[in-house]
């Protein structure tokens, strides 16, 4: 069922709702919270490129982005806290940073659409070689 909701940015969106009726009030609300998906694709991420694609792709391939550059960002803390003083913890955070500069040269929407399920362990692992 289709539902017009009044998004956080003022615009209206149709949205559509599956499952439990008595769930959808409370849905709703959380659509609400939201921007709409042209204002999501507007938006620019603080110290990353816009991405290219029609605003659907743009406003899901951002999300895809947050994700993976916070993965990676969590995984190399982890390795900072667990192994500070290990020899190589040094040469797996350069491989882990040359991940991250590659990844941010992406602007293709369909690009990160494409890669949303990339295996980031073994991305970097690639890069210790
Ligand atoms: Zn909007």
């Amino acid at each position: 069922m289709k539902y017009e909701v009044k998004r956080a940015c003022g615009h209206v969106e149709k949205v559509e709702l599956f499952g439990p009726h008595k769930d959808r009030e409370w849905r709703l609300k959380k659509e609400a919270e939201k921007k709409c998906l042209q204002c999501r694709a507007n938006t620019a991420v603080p110290g990353l490129p816009m991405l290219e694609g029609t605003p659907k792709q743009v406003a899901w391939a951002n999300d895809i982005r947050s994700n993976i550059l916070r993965q990676v960002e969590s995984l190399r803390s982890e390795i900072d806290r667990l192994f500070p003083d290990h020899p190589e913890t040094e040469k797996v955070t350069r491989a882990i940073e040359g991940f991250v500069a590659e990844l941010v040269t992406k602007t293709s929407a369909s690009w990160w659409i494409d890669n949303r399920t990339m295996a980031i362990r073994e991305e970097i692992l690639k890069r210790l070689n």
